[in-house]
């Protein structure tokens, strides 16, 4: 491709079409469960897949498409990919959807029951610690 290519390109490109591109991120149910995710925050793919009870695989093509509409970035932190969205104002969209759909509110589990991410983890992992402590406190009382 040479540059003049480029510049036609550039030249070409209306902004109804970024804007048909954020729009087309937005037609498909397990795409607007992951932006509803990420209201939380940022999240790994392995997090947004225990959530949702979908394959890492298959949650990382629907990242892909709302990635590359510029609705979310991505940030790699060794093996983990974390994603969060470039600007929040995409929740008041999502919000007035909400409204126009007539939809109830959604309850998505936040804290799946399995997984693996590294922030799940640690935190399972503190848990147990408190649950042996409680439970050597009271075995404790017993004696
Ligand atoms: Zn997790």
């Amino acid at each position: 491709m040479n540059l003049n290519t480029i510049e036609n390109k550039a030249q070409n490109t209306s902004p109804f079409e970024a804007q048909a591109a954020i729009f087309k991120a937005f037609t498909h149910p397990v795409r607007l469960s992951i932006l509803e995710l990420l209201r939380e925050g940022e999240q790994c793919v392995c997090h947004l897949s225990a959530c949702l009870g979908q394959r890492q695989a298959y949650i990382s093509q629907q990242l892909i498409v709302l990635r590359e509409s510029g609705l979310v970035h991505d940030r790699r932190d060794g093996w983990n990919v974390y994603y969060s969205v470039v600007d929040p104002l995409l929740f008041e969209i999502l919000d007035d959807v909400k409204v126009l759909s007539g939809a109830e509110p959604s309850a998505l589990p936040s804290s799946p029951a399995e997984c693996t991410c590294p922030r799940c983890s640690t935190k399972a992992g503190l848990t147990n610690r408190l649950s042996n402590y409680r439970f050597q406190e009271k075995r404790n009382d017993n004696y």
